[in-house]
């Protein structure tokens, strides 16, 4: 016998190795963590003291930890969902809920908000076309489906004659939270279930190899055949014990998710190429687990290169907030390739590891619940989507619904391509039956039957509409004082993007130095380099706002920002950064001058003129560029200089503009260092006055 690490011997032992720390505790044994080593005679000791009469009394105190454990874990699990709901509104039971109420003699109309024109009229019971003309009369020009706010109702509901009030906002829940499909289980009824396995990381570091180095290694050669196919999840055997990944790589698809409200990944693999270390992405992959609050397992990849460096990754990773635990930091680091298979089953050990400390536990004898993970539609067999299921056991036949999408399951296979009748939780399911296409990473429920499953979805699409109509609840710098006024918001989650680190550290700094009674600041994730559509997911899915310094967000992200509805803001001194922010908290942001972007061009040539005067030849990609604009340069979204355009010309003409889709030659004034691949962004400067 000699020395050993604790998860080892409880593997020996066929006990959790939580359980044996435990033991080891009350046998006055000090170790820091599973990972720790123990010494022969510690061992003998441990093993002496695991008699049956001994296990007996210890097992029932691990039994009511466990379930003070997992109380805890339900709690926050569900403060989760309602966040993620937070936009939801249904409109069902909305009618009922109209009541008048009578205070003497008048009829005092209670309304919800917000509420459209149209629904105001009806509310009001007066014709529409009246209710308009009446706004007009107030000087608002307003459609019928615009929404309306309170003191407008009010001023409205007067020149009609009647008196409005408005409903406490009911709390918001969805249609299947209403129906109590997501009830509560008992701890008695809940049973382990396997983790689920998130693959993240930069990319080229591995992540695909590593997940088809498992994939083709751990299954058995009568499955080979079927897991070939890709269908967004599978399940391998590691010891008996399963394992599901999601097979999806990368940190896009798992905010993604996020953003729809599904948090399925149990654990995170990041994933680190020992010959190229901590690059942005694996930043990025750092901050959206740690968001999520899902536990981060390294693997530092392809140690079979002679240039592998492990020490440098893990230097790396702990200047990123990871510490080794054989450093005395809690991150399993496993060194691995996924080109010879060196640490993986090691990997997959810790993995077995982490995800038994988690204990994770599912009731499997229930209705299922579970989360559309992919779907798209066969031209064969319709509409096919991957669920993994989360609770309950989800059966063929049974009557389902997802969002606007329902239907009875007429066929079912797992990842194998093998016809299942039954998925129970954690495990991924291909079904087919549903009426369209659901969303990935929206909840799909199996309900009484086929009517009330239709039901739900109808109800469901109504108040889709609904929401579109009505307003936004995101975060914003002009929002932010009268949410934190009605107790909404404790914290203020920022997104740091800046040119170079040092200024991203001192713009860090400056807002942590941010003393304000009434709000927080959260630096939820920091990083030089432009603005991308990871920040604006990762804000829109932390309700964060993003905040750049000498920074520009790229195309996408601004596309991105306006559909997730994030707020953007760039800055060129610090200063105003933190005045924008404490004057915001203080409900005092002052009208603000905004740049309005006109559009965006690419550099693709440069010409030199005598005296070193340089024209960039451009071509407008988006929207315009007019003569009298300021212009940005951007390289690599970094702005590298701004000011007025001092010439601009199509062929040999002057030109008041160039169109989208159209080249010409510009100079700017007191600028020449312009180079092919550098981007334009021209705006002009607004007032934008605050009502
Ligand atoms: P991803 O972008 O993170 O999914 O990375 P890939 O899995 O596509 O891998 C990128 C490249 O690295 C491919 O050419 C792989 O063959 C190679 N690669 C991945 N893992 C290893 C490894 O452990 N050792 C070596 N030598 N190459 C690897």
């Amino acid at each position: 016998m000699s020395k050993i690490r604790v998860h080892a011997l409880a593997k020996e032992l066929g006990i959790s190795s939580k359980d044996l720390i435990e033991k080891l505790e009350s046998l006055e044994i000090e170790v820091v963590n599973h990972m720790s080593t123990i010494g022969e005679k510690e061992q003998e000791l441990v093993k002496n003291s695991l008699k049956p009469s001994v296990e007996k009394v210890e097992k029932k105190e691990e039994d009511s930890s466990k379930n003070s454990n997992n109380k805890e874990k339900n709690k926050t699990n569900k403060s989760d969902k309602k966040d993620n709901k937070k936009n939801k509104k249904s409109k069902a039971g909305k009618k009922e809920e109209k009541k008048e109420l009578e205070v003497g003699d008048d009829i005092i109309i209670s309304l919800n908000s917000p509420i459209t024109v149209k629904e105001f009229a009806e509310e009001i019971e007066k014709p529409l076309a009246q209710v308009i003309t009446k706004l007009i009369g107030l000087g608002i020009m307003a459609s019928q489906n615009e929404a309306l706010d309170e003191d407008t109702c009010i001023l409205l509901a007067d020149e009609f004659g009647v008196e409005v009030e408005f409903k406490e906002p009911e709390a918001e829940k969805t249609i299947e939270e209403k129906l109590g499909l997501d009830f509560e289980d008992k701890e008695s009824q809940l049973k382990s279930r396997p983790p689920v396995v998130t693959v993240m990381g930069h990319v080229d570091h591995g992540k695909t190899s590593l997940l088809d180095y498992i994939k083709n290694s751990h299954v058995t050669t009568s499955e080979a055949g079927g897991i070939t196919q890709h269908i967004g999840a599978y399940t391998v055997n590691v010891d008996g014990k399963k394992v599901t990944f999601l097979d999806t790589p990368g940190h896009e698809a798992f905010t993604s998710m996020r953003l729809r409200g599904a948090q399925i990944t149990d654990i995170a693999i990041l994933v680190v190429a020992a010959d190229d270390g901590v690059m942005p992405q694996t930043i990025e992959a750092i901050s959206h687990a740690k968001s999520a609050g899902v536990p981060i397992i390294v693997a530092i990849n392809k140690m079979d290169k002679p240039t592998a460096n492990m020490d440098r990754v893990k230097q790396e990773l702990i200047e990123n907030g990871l510490m080794p635990e054989e450093w005395g930091g809690d991150t399993i680091m496993v060194p691995v390739s996924a080109k010879t298979g060196e640490g993986i089953s090691d990997l997959l050990d810790m993995i077995q590891l982490v995800a038994e400390m988690q204990e994770l536990k599912a009731n499997p004898n229930r209705k299922a619940i579970g989360t559309v993970i992919e779907a798209r539609l066969d031209k064969g067999k319709g509409p096919m989507a991957t669920i993994l299921v989360q609770k309950g056991t989800l059966r063929l036949g049974d009557s389902v619904v997802s969002g606007v999408s329902s239907g009875r399951i007429r066929a079912m296979t797992d990842d194998k391509n093998r016809e299942i009748k039954k998925a129970g939780p954690s495990m991924p399911a291909v079904i087919l039956g549903l009426s369209e296409v659901p969303n990935s990473g929206e909840l799909i429920y199996a309900v009484e039957d086929d009517k009330v499953a239709r039901e739900i979805a109808d109800t469901n699409r109504a108040s889709i509409r609904e929401e579109r109509i009505h307003a936004h609840t995101k975060v914003s710098l002009e929002n932010l004082f009268d949410r934190i006024k009605e107790g909404e918001m404790k914290e203020l989650n920022i997104v740091v993007k800046g040119d170079v680190k040092g200024s991203v550290e001192a713009v860090n700094q400056s807002l942590l130095k941010i003393t304000n009674e009434e709000v927080k600041i959260n630096i939820i994730h920091s990083g030089a380099g432009g603005i991308n559509e990871s920040d604006i997911s990762l804000a829109s899915a932390s309700n964060a706002i993003v905040v750049g310094f000498n920074v520009r967000p790229n195309i996408n992200a601004i596309e991105l920002a306006k559909v997730e509805d994030v707020d953007v803001r760039t800055y060129r001194v610090i200063y105003d950064i933190i005045n924008d922010i404490e004057t915001a908290a203080k409900g005092m942001l002052e009208p603000t001058i905004v740049e309005e972007i006109q559009g965006r061009a690419e550099v693709r040539q440069t010409f030199r003129l005598p005296g070193n005067r340089v024209i960039a030849g451009v071509y407008v990609l988006n929207g315009k560029l007019p003569r009298n604009s300021m212009v940005k340069v951007l390289r690599d979204d970094i702005v590298i200089h701004e000011g007025p355009i001092s010439s601009l010309k199509r062929f040999k003409d002057d030109v008041k503009e160039l169109a989208t889709g159209y080249e010409g030659g510009m100079t700017l004034d007191k600028f020449n260092d312009i180079k092919e691949g550098d981007f334009f962004e021209s705006y002009i400067l607004k007032e934008v006055k605050k009502d």
